[in-house]
C-alpha cells in the first residue's frame, strides 16, 4: 500500500488541486477516463489521513451498487486499520434509505415498512386505476411515468393537482394522490420515495436537517451529470452551510435523461453556490489516442455548455475495427470467436474483455455463443438473480415478516407452496378487508370473516396466518436467521420446486439459489461498519436486500474470471482492454424511439460512453439483417459510424458505401414516385 502522499504526488498538478481543494464546493467538470473517480477516492483517503476528519463524517455516492463496491474497495485499500471505520459509499438510494430508517417517527412511517419495487407499484397502481374505468398497460406506464417525474422533480400530489394544465395531467394528480395515501396506508415507500422523502423532510422539519448536518461534514458525488432534481436537493440542503463537498462529473456522459436525470444541475451548482470552484481536467489515462480521438470526434456532433480537449499519451494504438455481419447470429457468433482468439493472441484473461449492447435482448444469443465455445461469462443486469420466481418468493416471505401489511408480497405467497387457497377466497378477503381498512394479513385474523367466507377457507387463511406469525415471533425473540431458515424448511418448499421445475437438476438449483438469498441476508446482518449510525437488524438487512433487488444487481459478487456483458447504460465509469460493442445499427443506436422523438444526442451519448469504455482495443460489431417482432428486417449501419474519424476505422464486410448526394436524390425521388401513386 503506497502512502497517500505517494498517491497523491502520483496525481497530475490539476488532479492535486481538486484533492487539495477542501475548503469551498468543488466541481470537478472532465472528459471521460480522465480521473475524476480516482480524485474522489484519493480525496476520501485525504480527508481522512491527512485533514483529520473522521470517515464517519464522510459520504461519498455514486449511480450504481457495482460502483459504489468499487469505489468502496479502492478507498478502503487506501485506508489502513480502522481509519475508514463509519465511511459511507453508496449509492443515493441507499443513502436515502438510511435517512428514512433514521427518521421513521417524523415521516409518518412505521418499522418495518416496505420498499416497492417498480412491479408492485404498478400492480397497486392498477387497482387504483381500475376503480374508475378499465385501464390498460399503456396508460399505466404512462401515469407510472408521470408520477416518477413529479417525485424526482419533489412536486407533491396537491401541487401537481393545481399546476394540471391537461385533464390527462389532472387525471394523473388524482391517482397520484391516491397512490400516495395507500403507500402510506401499507406502510410502503416506492424506489423515488428514497430520494423524495429525505428532501422533503429535510425542507420541513429543519431540525432534521440539521442534525443530518452534523452526522456529514464533506460530500462527494461521482457521476454527477446524472443526478436528478431531488437528489441534487439532497446535496444541496446537507451542504448548504458549510459548502464543502466534491462532485465530479462529464456533461457528455449524461445518459438518464429518461429517468429524470437533469445535467443543467451543472450549471444550476454555480448559481446556488458562488464560490463554487470548477476545475477541469484534460489528460486521459484511459486510451489509447485513436479510441480517445474516435470518442471526442462523436461528441463534437453534440452542442457543448463547456468545451473539453482530451489527450492521451497511450500512443496510437490498433485501428478501431467495424464488423459488418449477415445477421445477429453471425454478429455474435463472430464476438464470442473474436473473444477466444485475441485472448490467445494477446495473451489476457477473459475478465479483460467487455461486450457492451445496448438492450438486454441482444446478450441472449451472444449467450448461446459464448457458452458453446465455452467461455466463461458473468450478465449484469437482465434476468439478474433476483428476477428469478424462487428468489422473487422468498423477497416476498421476507416482506411479509417484516411488514404483515404488506399485501402484495401476502398475495405472491399466500398459495406457494399450494395452501388452496384459491382466487374467489382471496378476492373475499380483499373485498373484506378493504371494507374494514385492514391489511388482507390482518383480515384472516379477524373474526368477521365468518360472513363472507366457508369455514374450509376461513381455517387456510388462519393456518397460514398462524405459521407467519409463529415466524414473526421467533424473529421478536432474536432467533431471525434459524427462524427464517425453518421457515423454508417446514412448509417444504423444496417439493415444491420439485412438483413444478422442468427437472430435479433445476429443483436443485433454485432451492439453491434461495438458501444463498439467505446466505446473503445473514451476511448483511452481521455487516458491522457498513452504514455508520445503522443498528443492523434483520429488518434493515431485508429492506438493503430488496433495494439490491431494484437496482438489478446480481446477489453473487463474482469477481472471478469471466468476460463481462453489460448494457451501455450499466457500464458507466468501468474500463476494460478490450472492448466490443454490438448492434451499431439505426434503430437500435440510435434507438428507434429516440429517431422518433427528434433526440439523437442523448443516443450518441451513450455510445460515447461505450467508446471510452475501451483502454486498448475497440470493436465494433453491426449486422446486416436482425430479427424484431418476428421479422426479419433490413438494418442501415449506424449513423454514428459515419461521425467517426474514418481514417482510423478498419472495416470488414462495408457495404457498399453509397454517395450521399445520391442517397438524398434516391430519397426524394422515392417521395415523389410515392406522391405520384398517390395521385
Ligand atoms: P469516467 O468518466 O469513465 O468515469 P473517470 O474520469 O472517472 O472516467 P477514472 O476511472 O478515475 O476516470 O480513471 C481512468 C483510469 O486512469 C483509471 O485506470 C485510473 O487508475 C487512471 N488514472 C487516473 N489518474 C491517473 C494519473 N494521474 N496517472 C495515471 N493513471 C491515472
Ligand atoms: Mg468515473
Amino acid at each position: 500500500m503506497s502512502s497517500i502522499r505517494e498517491r497523491i504526488a502520483g496525481l497530475n498538478p490539476r488532479q492535486q488541486e481538486a484533492v487539495r481543494f477542501i475548503d469551498g464546493p468543488c466541481l470537478v467538470l472532465a472528459g471521460a477516463g480522465s480521473g475524476k473517480t480516482s480524485v474522489i477516492t484519493t480525496k476520501i483517503a485525504y480527508l481522512v489521513l491527512e485533514c483529520g476528519m473522521s470517515a464517519r463524517r464522510i459520504a461519498a455516492v455514486t449511480f450504481t451498487n457495482k460502483a459504489a463496491r468499487e469505489m468502496k474497495e479502492r478507498v478502503q485499500s487506501m485506508l489502513p486499520g480502522k481509519s475508514g471505520h463509519g465511511l459511507t459509499v453508496s449509492t443515493f438510494h441507499t443513502l436515502g434509505l438510511n435517512i428514512i430508517r433514521a427518521e421513521l417517527k417524523t415521516l409518518g412511517l412505521r418499522p418495518g415498512f416496505s420498499l416497492f419495487d417498480p412491479e408492485d407499484a404498478k400492480a397497486l397502481l392498477r387497482d387504483l386505476m381500475n376503480k374508475d374505468a378499465q385501464v390498460d398497460a399503456d396508460q399505466i406506464n404512462k401515469v407510472q411515468g408521470i408520477i416518477s417525474q413529479w417525485k424526482n422533480d419533489l412536486v407533491l400530489p396537491g401541487q401537481a393537482l393545481s399546476h394540471a394544465e391537461t385533464e390527462d395531467d389532472a387525471y394523473a394528480a388524482r391517482v397520484y394522490e391516491h397512490y400516495v395515501r395507500h403507500l402510506k396506508a401499507y406502510n410502503a415507500v416506492d424506489f423515488d420515495d428514497l430520494i423524495m422523502l429525505p428532501a422533503t423532510l429535510f425542507e420541513r422539519h429543519p431540525e432534521v436537517l440539521a442534525k443530518w448536518r452534523r452526522r456529514i461534514h464533506y460530500m462527494l458525488v461521482d457521476e454527477y451529470q446524472d443526478t436528478n432534481s431531488s437528489q441534487y436537493q439532497l446535496v444541496r440542503m446537507l451542504m448548504a452551510e458549510r459548502e464543502t463537498f466534491t462532485v465530479v462529473g462529464d456533461d457528455d456522459q449524461s445518459i438518464y435523461a429518461w429517468r429524470g436525470a437533469r445535467p443543467e444541475n451543472l450549471v444550476q451548482l454555480g448559481e446556488d453556490f458562488p464560490r463554487l470552484n470548477v476545475i477541469k481536467l484534460e489528460q486521459n489515462y484511459r486510451s489509447t489516442s485513436i479510441i480517445l480521438n474516435a470518442a471526442n470526434t462523436l461528441i463534437a456532433n453534440n452542442p457543448h455548455v463547456y468545451e473539453k480537449a482530451l489527450w492521451s499519451d497511450k500512443g496510437r494504438g490498433d485501428s478501431i475495427r467495424v464488423i459488418v455481419n449477415r445477421n445477429e447470429e453471425a454478429e455474435a457468433e463472430r464476438v464470442a470467436s473474436e473473444i477466444l482468439t485475441r485472448r490467445i493472441k494477446e495473451s489476457a484473461q477473459w475478465r479483460d474483455f467487455a461486450v457492451l449492447y445496448r438492450g438486454n435482448f441482444q446478450a441472449r444469443i451472444l449467450e448461446l455463443k459464448l457458452q458453446h465455445y465455452q467461455i466463461p461469462y458473468k450478465l449484469s443486469g437482465g434476468t439478474s438473480f433476483f428476477s428469478r420466481n424462487e428468489i422473487k418468493d422468498a423477497m416476498a416471505y421476507l416482506r411479509l415478516l417484516i411488514n404483515p401489511a404488506d399485501d402484495n408480497a401476502f398475495l405472491r405467497i399466500v398459495n406457494v407452496p399450494r395452501r388452496e387457497i384459491g382466487p374467489t377466497t382471496l378476492e373475499k378477503l380483499a373485498n373484506y378487508a378493504s371494507g374494514r381498512g385492514v391489511s388482507l394479513f390482518d383480515a384472516c385474523h379477524e373474526m368477521g370473516l365468518q360472513e363472507v367466507l366457508a369455514e374450509r377457507a376461513i381455517d387456510r387463511l388462519g393456518r397460514f396466518a398462524h405459521f407467519i406469525d409463529r415466524v414473526r415471533k421467533r424473529m421478536d425473540q432474536n432467533e431471525a436467521m434459524p427462524g427464517i431458515r425453518q421457515m423454508f424448511l417446514e412448509m417444504d418448499y423444496e417439493a415444491w420446486l420439485f412438483q413444478n421445475a422442468s427437472s430435479p437438476v433445476v429443483a436443485e438449483k433454485r432451492m439453491a439459489n434461495v438458501w444463498t438469498l439467505l446466505d446473503q441476508l445473514e451476511k448483511s446482518m452481521a455487516r458491522e461498519d457498513e452504514e455508520a449510525d445503522e443498528t443492523d437488524d434483520v429488518e434493515a438487512a431485508i429492506s438493503r436486500l430488496v433495494l439490491r433487488d431494484i437496482l438489478d444487481q446480481q446477489a453473487q459478487e463474482d469477481d472471478t474470471d469471466k468476460v463481462q456483458l453489460l448494457t451501455m447504460h450499466a457500464s458507466k465509469g468501468l474500463e476494460f482492454p478490450h472492448v466490443y460493442v454490438m448492434g451499431l445499427e439505426e434503430d437500435l443506436l440510435p434507438h428507434r424511439n429516440a429517431i422518433d422523438a427528434g433526440d439523437i444526442e442523448e443516443e450518441r451519448r451513450l455510445a460515447y460512453v461505450g467508446i471510452t469504455r475501451a483502454r486498448q482495443t475497440l470493436t465494433l460489431t453491426l449486422a446486416r439483417q436482425r430479427k424484431a417482432y418476428g421479422e426479419m428486417l433490413n438494418c442501415t449501419p449506424s449513423r454514428f459510424l459515419d461521425e467517426l474519424p474514418q481514417e482510423d476505422l478498419d472495416w470488414e464486410g462495408r457495404p457498399d458505401k453509397e454517395d450521399p448526394e445520391k442517397k438524398r436524390e434516391r430519397g426524394t425521388s422515392a417521395i415523389a414516385g410515392l406522391r405520384s401513386l398517390l395521385g
